[in-house]
């Protein structure tokens, strides 16, 4: 805690000290200018010697030890500002050294007061005032009263370019600062209606936008669709790959989502790993085929090299019935945690009479790195070869990917598991087999419990053998191979011996 603080007030210093810097930089020319425009008021009244020194000092050494007084301040500002009054306070003594000469006088006030409006505003300026009256009144207690107000031709000509430059420079400053702070709302602008991670809208700006477009939809009839998406198992990812995989990985699908929509749909990101997508003037079925189309590039186009990272889809267009932006949100989470309950990796639409989407069979698995010895997985052909080639006989085997959907099982695994046409993913086949009582035992009454504390296990380990008894009596040992992409071999080899506890 105490080393942000730190930081920021380094941050905040750096501010002052770039404001102290523009001042020193703006306050050389000033006074070297109001230097010129002095001389010549001390040469019209044929001053002595000493009447010179005093103003050649402030114009020259003074800036410099101001910006050196800024430097060594851990105010820099408040340094700067002081810096502002002593020209004031000198800008008196110079008025009494002039003996009030008319012109140079009121562009010195002027000028000066002009650089306290830019500084601080009115109060330093009144501030300024004050020490310029001091100044005065030691100059007339040090020097004596003079009183010469006539400027002469070489006056006039003297104040001149101090007249035109310090105007323009204090302007310059100005406009300078105005960009900065233009550029800073719109830099604070963006931050708060963007997220860091992906970029995309966050959560309450991207709400926003979807309350805006059921207005829109309530005065003109326009249809729009709202799709929330979350990535599938990223826990996973994050427990095998890493939390820097896991964030590439929501970076990645940020840029596929942008990708695959159009420049008037809108984008979120609605927390963790959850996103929602605002489709205006869209069907229904005109969001299923981009989603779908975005489903299969994540197959083809991975978001990582080391996992097949998947999505799932909840779709609602909206229509009359919805009463309110929370109803339509509501709607499109429950449909997405449909998909999610369907096996994942999939897109479930309100309404639509095949609201269960069997996921598209595995057309081109996705092989990772630590997967390359099975590189021809690429090859649907060659897949199936390869697992006839590993097929052992009597030995079940299926193949599950990193969805835990059923990408292969050979004829014995379909026997022992009953597995039925309509199965997707693990959990399908092991509620069939609970319901029916058939293929492995399930020691529990609460099948989702079961399938919480299996999933919990099922991957926690490169590899894992344990026994399973079967409700006809036979036992098998299993041994679960899982790979690092979050594919899964799933052997049962059977015992001779009908129970191995014995
Ligand atoms: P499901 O398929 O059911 O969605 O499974 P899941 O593992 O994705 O489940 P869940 O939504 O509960 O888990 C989300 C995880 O995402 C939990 C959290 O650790 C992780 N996560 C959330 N935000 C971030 C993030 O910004 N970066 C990374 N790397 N991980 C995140
Ligand atoms: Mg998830
Ligand atoms: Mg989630």
């Amino acid at each position: 805690m105490s080393i942000l603080i730190t930081e920021l007030s380094q941050d905040k210093r750096q501010n002052h000290l770039a404001f102290a810097r523009r001042s020193y930089l703006s306050r050389i020319g000033g006074l070297t200018l109001g230097y010129v425009m002095v001389a010549a008021v001390l040469y019209q009244n044929d001053a002595p010697f000493w009447a010179w020194v005093w103003p050649a000092l402030h114009c020259f050494v003074g800036p410099h030890l101001g910006w050196w007084l800024a430097q060594r301040s851990p105010r820099p500002r408040e340094a700067e500002r002081r810096n502002l009054l002593a020209d004031h306070f000198f800008g008196g003594l110079w008025m009494v050294l002039m003996q009030f000469n008319l012109l140079p006088c009121v562009l010195t006030i002027s000028l000066l007061s002009m650089d306290s409006m830019a500084g601080g505003g009115v109060r330093l300026v009144l501030r300024g005032l004050a020490w310029h009256a001091l100044g005065t009144a030691l100059g007339i207690a040090l020097f004596g009263w003079h009183w010469q107000p006539q400027s002469s031709l070489l006056t006039v000509l003297a104040c001149l370019p101090l007249m035109v430059c310090q105007p323009i420079l204090i302007s310059y400053i100005a406009r300078k600062a105005i960009q900065r702070l233009k550029k800073q709302s719109l830099e604070l602008r963006y931050q708060s209606q963007h997220d860091g991670l992906s970029g995309l809208f966050n959560r309450s700006h991207w709400e926003k936008q979807v309350r805006l477009e059921f207005a829109r939809f309530r005065r003109h009839g326009e249809s729009a669709v709202l799709v929330l998406a979350d990535l599938d198992h990223f826990k996973r990812i994050n427990d095998l790959h890493g939390h820097a995989a896991g964030d590439d990985a929501i970076r990645h699908f940020s840029a596929a989502l942008s990708r695959v929509l159009r420049e008037i749909d809108v984008c979120g990101r609605y927390g963790g790993e959850e996103f929602g997508v605002l489709l205006p003037l869209t069907s229904a079925h005109a969001a299923r085929d981009v989603l779908d189309r975005l489903r299969r590039d994540l197959h083809t186009k991975p978001l990582l090299d080391q996992a097949l990272v998947t999505a799932s889809f909840g779709v609602v267009e909206l229509s009359a019935d919805i009463p309110s932006t929370e109803a339509w949100l509501r709607l499109a989470d429950q449909m997405l945690y449909r998909a999610k309950h369907l096996g994942r990796d999939c897109v479930v639409v309100l309404g639509e009479q095949n609201a269960i989407t069997v996921p598209a069979p595995l057309e081109v698995p996705v092989v990772a790195p630590a997967y390359t010895s099975l590189k021809a997985l690429n090859d649907p052909m060659k897949l199936s070869r390869l697992l006839a080639g590993l097929d052992m006989g009597d030995v079940p085997l299926a193949l599950f990917d990193p969805s835990d959907r059923l990408a292969v099982a050979n004829p014995a695994f379909v026997k022992l598991f009953a597995v039925q046409p309509e199965a997707v993913s693990f959990g399908d086949i092991m509620r069939h087999c609970h319901s029916r009582q058939i293929g492995p035992r399930i020691v529990s009454d609460d099948i989702e419990t079961w399938l919480r504390a299996a999933d919990a296990k099922r991957r926690s380990q490169a590899q894992r053998n344990f026994l399973v008894d079967t409700c006809d009596g036979r036992w098998y040992r299993t041994c679960e191979t899982s790979y690092s992409d979050g594919w899964m071999l799933l052997l049962l080899f059977e015992l001779t011996d009908r129970n191995p506890h014995k």
